[in-house]
């Protein structure tokens, strides 16, 4: 089982590799920039260059995160252009660090739009940055948080927008724990369904990255508040045990975006390996 967490670049792309190392880890994830801000990184090469041969040396994978103001559904033509300049900055740090890609959340239903139209916008988006990338980084496709119906939070969606995308060989997933708790698309008691219904669509085979993350609210309230995965969360250990002995998620990075403050890193990491390492 590949655990890791999410890590601050503080000190650099090879200090966070480091970091992971010392931790134990056998993956971690990083915001390739300030995660507040679309604006353009320039990014020194020699440190990224640096992470990409540590992780190599050492096994560890990694995989990196877009801002979070990046919207896959844009209000207007200048966010658009923002958004696409900023997806393939992500890209291009991703791939000099060498990580497996970049994840995005899905978009939004803008409330001027049909859900149909939103799709249609978030499809484009997706087609102008892929146009523009030929690297081995890819796009991974988060599912979302919200009330059962909410845009993103299904899987046939995350399928569907990928397979109409015209470079669907550049997007994989992302799997968030706690978004598919909190939307009931896993309720904590359907994972078998959601195994069976993900393999008979495909998800499942360009699934890259798992969020394992618990959830502070029960499932179907829409509620996206990550909790610890052994204290303060809804979703039991047996429930979490079904998941993670899925041999279909054999090798597939975990990644804790679990609040630190609650219990620390190093400490879930052990807990997780001891209980499924
Ligand atoms: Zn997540």
């Amino acid at each position: 089982m590949r655990f890791g967490c999410h890590l601050s670049i503080g000190d650099g792309y090879l200090g966070a590799a480091k970091k992971a190392f010392q931790m134990g880890m056998a993956a971690f994830q990083y915001f390739p920039k300030n995660p507040r801000s679309l604006s353009i990184k320039e990014f020194n090469k020699d440190d990224t260059a640096l992470c990409k041969a540590f992780c190599k040396e050492t096994g560890i994978t990694s995989v990196s995160h877009s801002p979070y103001p990046t919207n896959l559904t844009p209000h207007n033509m200048k966010q658009r252009e923002q958004v696409i300049r900023s997806l393939l900055n992500d890209l291009e740090i991703a791939e000099s660090c060498g990580s497996i890609g970049v994840v995005v959340h899905f978009g939004k239903h803008l409330p001027n739009k049909t859900l149909i139209e939103s799709y249609q916008l978030m499809i484009e988006v997706l087609n102008d940055v892929l146009f523009e990338w030929n690297g081995q980084a890819k796009i991974l496709l988060e599912n979302k948080a919200g009330v059962p119906g909410t845009i993103g939070t299904t899987l046939e969606e995350l399928v569907q927008i990928r397979k109409l995308c015209d470079q669907p060989e550049k997007i994989g997933f992302c799997l968030d724990t706690c978004h598919a708790f909190s939307c009931g698309l896993w309720d904590g008691d359907n994972w078998l369904k959601v195994l069976r219904r993900g393999t008979d669509l495909g998800y499942f085979d360009e699934l890259e990255v798992i969020h394992l993350n618990n959830s502070k609210y029960p499932t179907r309230e829409g509620k996206d508040r990550h909790a610890p995965i052994f204290q303060n969360g809804y979703i039991n250990v047996d429930q979490f045990d079904q998941l993670m002995k899925t041999p279909k998620l054999n090798g597939i990075p975990f990644i804790l975006e679990t609040p630190k403050e609650e219990v620390p890193h190093e400490k879930e990491i052990r807990l997780l390996k001891e209980k499924w390492g």
